[in-house]
């Protein structure tokens, strides 16, 4: 446990005249954790707020909940003087040295859109483009397994005369960011959910990208919270929908799709990547099998007026490579990656 898994749960504790969260309101200081003790300080604004002893609990109650292991104090010390401003995000984010940010999305779980992500960032790295991955999909954060990263500790870091940053992991040339470094899979959804936004947002700012030619952005599937607070805390360059044959019909990727697209948002949607366009048996490999339906996410690109970016067929091997932690590009991902770079 360390100051980031506090501030993380911490982000999920609301004001409830304020209607925001403590840590973005700046009211929480001089977080101290170890073994035997836990110190916080909560800034007041207002001498006798009404709120003082419900947040005080409520945030003790979150984290002994979150580490019911821990057994010893945990001190939060009250004072009542403005809060510190906090930092707006133009000013703060970390993303100035990223080229490209493209989100990558599906209508629903379970279509690829991980698997996806990891095999084409691989493919990137391949092509010597420095590549990053940010994984914001609360509800399956798998981007650490895909990359054997599951015991991965983001760690922070603050130099002088600088703010504090949280550190990505790297592996196969890419880095790589994660909710999953933050959140429990065990935790309830709904607590998730409201963590996740709060947690997502300090991901987005504080992580140390460096210079990144493109940051990948894992999404949940459907459309919600989390792809608002993605399209307004960052500047997208695009979108790519992952879809196997057999979702066109789904209205939810027809959301999607619109998602982006709609006013308010305004995010180019690159095209349509169809996953498991087909099998081929390893010792049948001129064979392919249409188990999902024939061209589906084609015809989904022609109706909706958008590119087929790539066919990417159902492989074994891709399975369980992405399962050992050992994601591969393909000559598929390869053709993705190349459509994609000819969009941008
Ligand atoms: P999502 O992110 O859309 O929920 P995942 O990327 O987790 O989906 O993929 C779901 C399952 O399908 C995983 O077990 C993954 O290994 C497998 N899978 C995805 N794409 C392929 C593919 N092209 N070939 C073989 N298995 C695949």
């Amino acid at each position: 446990m360390n100051i980031q898994d506090i501030q993380a749960i911490l982000s999920g504790i609301i004001h409830p005249e304020k209607n925001k969260d403590i840590i973005s309101l700046g009211m929480v200081d001089k977080i101290s954790v170890n073994d035997e003790k836990i110190q916080f300080t909560l800034n007041f604004q207002k001498a006798k707020d009404p709120f003082i002893n419900s947040l005080k609990k409520a945030s003790e109650f979150a984290i002994r909940n979150k580490y019911p292991e821990f057994k010893g104090d945990i001190v939060i010390l009250i004072t009542e003087a403005a809060p510190k401003k906090v930092e707006k995000p133009e000013q703060t984010t970390t993303t100035g040295g990223i080229k490209n940010i493209i989100a990558i999305s599906s209508g629903k779980g379970g279509v690829g859109k991980s698997t996806v992500t990891s095999n084409l960032a691989v493919a990137f790295a391949e092509k010597g483009l420095k590549t990053a991955i940010l994984d914001a999909d609360i509800y399956g954060p798998s981007i650490p397994k895909m990359f054997g990263l599951e015991s991965y500790k983001p760690l922070a870091e603050r130099t002088e005369g600088r703010r504090e940053v949280i550190l990505p992991a790297e592996t196969n040339g890419i880095k790589i960011m994660s909710i999953g470094f933050f959140i429990d899979p065990e935790d309830a959804l709904v607590w998730r959910g409201a963590m996740a936004t709060n947690a997502l947002r300090q991901l987005i700012h504080q992580t140390e990208w460096g210079e990144i030619d493109v940051l990948l952005i894992d999404m949940p599937p459907g459309t919600g919270d989390i792809h608002l607070t993605i399209v307004h805390e960052l500047k997208l360059t695009g979108a790519v929908i992952v879809t196997t044959p057999q979702e066109i019909a789904l209205a939810d990727v027809v959301r999607g799709i619109k998602m982006f697209q709609s006013e308010g948002i305004g995010v180019p949607v690159l095209g349509i990547a169809e996953n498991m366009s087909w099998f081929t048996p390893a010792e049948l490999p001129d064979n392919k099998y249409y188990i999902f339906g024939r061209n589906g996410g084609k015809d989904l690109a022609e109706k909706a007026g958008l590119q087929l970016l790539a066919q990417i067929p159902l492989v074994q091997s891709v399975s369980e490579n992405s399962d050992n932690g050992t994601p591969e590009s393909s000559v598929y991902t390869a053709a993705l990656a190349d459509s994609i770079i000819s969009r941008l």
